[in-house]
């Protein structure tokens, strides 16, 4: 049993341990697949996957669709108030979704269904309608299938929330990001309290499960006491799950960002007095932390997964449901299928052209050599379940880890000094401490780091 107690976190390991780094929601990282790997590799992908007919996938749909743009933005997203160009895309998702079914033939069952964006909720009744009736259509879902959806609290209508749990979907994430009004103001998207709570309270109404709610810290005009107002009404919600993200400010790549005042940001100090202050209130108030950043009740799925090893995570966050493959559709979506990363163009019109000539969309991808599969599967271990059992390893690839990773083992000897890792049995274990600084940890495992395939470095938002 995993005893997560209420953690502080000293700002000296925070200010140690901050540096560029990856997310680790894939391995290897988005920056290093290539632009050869294209749609002939992921028809060969899916004609494979296909032979596994018993096994279920998991599914990804992405809506890019946004009314308007919020200044902190870094999502794909397209503003737009055409009906019109939503129905030609909702045709080309249509057509992709035949297209990749055709392909997976009698591999039809699904057991995780997420649709992100963009804003989902932007959708009308009909227009869900029309691609749910499209999904049913080409697959079926097992009983316990995770059907998930990201919220906008401030478009979401109550009926809206009524239809889609009429169509099956059972876990809802409201994006909320600050409580304060000067922050909502500073990042332009004013959404008060009242409304999120009385979103969620409909939400919890309806039985929807694992409800998370998804916070920034680092944003303009945050302070600790700020900060600590919106934690508190956070707390006050009590959600089942919470994401809590560092906001990454790169107004050179996302031109939107250029609104956000650079001086309305908090100082690199400040910003990790925020985190520690997060982790201190979360777990205080009795949720788990899962992974470094996202926290859960003791008795939802994701807590109690982590404790018996079982967590999973991939491009939708984390999850208790195991599918070796993932299905994406829509604008900028990705997708893992037969050990191969796939993502689709990330502008529309690149996507509906190439949709509506070849029924797919492939921007770029990689297919993972065993080297990768290996490292993938320790950094996923260490991620999910903040552990990583050598005999479980040795079962998995017939090679003892000390051997394999003799020097990547060396490399971790500091976070066992600063108590960020234990080794019972000879195994690794993460300190509740050291939940923290995961993806520091990870990314000793990380053979890419530093390069990508055009020999340029990638641009990785910071650590903390
Ligand atoms: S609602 Fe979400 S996706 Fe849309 S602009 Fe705001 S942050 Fe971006």
């Amino acid at each position: 049993m995993n005893d997560n107690k209420a953690t502080t976190v000293p700002i000296e390991l925070l200010r140690k341990y901050d540096r560029p780094g990856p997310r680790y929601t894939s391995y290897p990282t988005a920056p290093v697949w290539a632009s050869e790997v294209g749609t002939d590799f992921y028809r060969t992908a899916l004609t494979n996957a296909s032979k596994q007919k018993d096994t279920p996938l998991a599914i990804y749909c992405h809506i890019p669709f946004c009314e308007c743009r919020c200044y902190y933005c870094g999502c794909n997203t397209v503003i737009t108030r055409n009906s019109e160009k939503v129905g030609l895309y909702i045709d080309a998702f249509k057509k992709e979704i035949d297209s990749a079914a055709e392909l997976l033939h009698e591999r039809k069952t699904v057991n995780q269904l997420h649709f992100g964006g963009g804003t989902p909720t932007y959708l009308s009744n009909e227009e869900f309608s029309d691609i749910l009736d499209k999904l049913d259509e080409k697959f079926t879902y097992t009983t316990d299938c995770e059907k998930s959806i990201e919220i906008d609290p401030r478009v979401t209508t109550e009926e809206q929330l009524k239809f889609l749990f009429s169509r099956g979907f059972n876990r809802v994430s409201l994006g909320v990001q600050d409580f304060d009004a000067d922050v909502q103001v500073a990042i332009g998207r004013v959404q008060p309290f009242d409304l999120v709570k009385e979103k969620l309270e409909t939400c919890r109404k309806l039985d929807f499960q694992g409800i998370n709610i998804d916070l920034i810290y680092g944003l303009p005009k945050q302070s600790i006491k700020s900060f600590t107002d919106t934690l508190s009404k956070a707390v006050s919600l009590r959600p089942d799950r919470v994401a809590l993200y560092s906001f990454a400010f790169l107004p050179s790549v996302k031109a939107n960002q250029m609104k956000i005042k650079e001086e309305e940001l908090p100082v690199t100090e400040e910003k990790y007095e925020l985190f520690a202050k997060a982790v201190e209130m979360f777990t205080e108030a009795g949720y788990l932390q899962i992974g470094m950043d996202h926290f859960a009740l003791p008795n939802d799925e994701l807590s109690v997964a982590q404790n018996d090893g079982r967590l999973h995570r991939n491009f939708m966050g984390y999850t208790v449901q195991t599918s070796p493959d993932m299905v994406g559709f829509g604008m900028s979506s990705i997708g893992y299928i037969n050990n191969t990363f796939i993502q689709n163009d990330s502008t529309l019109s690149q996507y509906m052209d190439h949709v509506n000539e070849t029924g797919f969309s492939v921007h770029k991808g990689m297919r993972l050599s065993d080297d990768d599969l290996i490292r993938q599967y320790v950094i996923t271990s260490l991620m999910c379940n903040f552990r990583l059992e050598f005999s479980e390893f040795y079962k998995k690839f017939g090679i003892q880890y000390m051997e394999y990773f003799k020097s990547e083992h060396d490399n971790l000897s500091e976070f066992f000094v600063d108590n960020f890792l234990e080794a019972p049995n000879g195994n690794i274990r993460i300190t509740d401490l050291g939940r923290t600084f995961i993806r520091n940890i990870a990314m000793t495992f990380d053979a890419y780091l530093g390069k990508n395939r055009e020999g340029k470095k990638p641009t990785f938002s910071r650590t903390i």
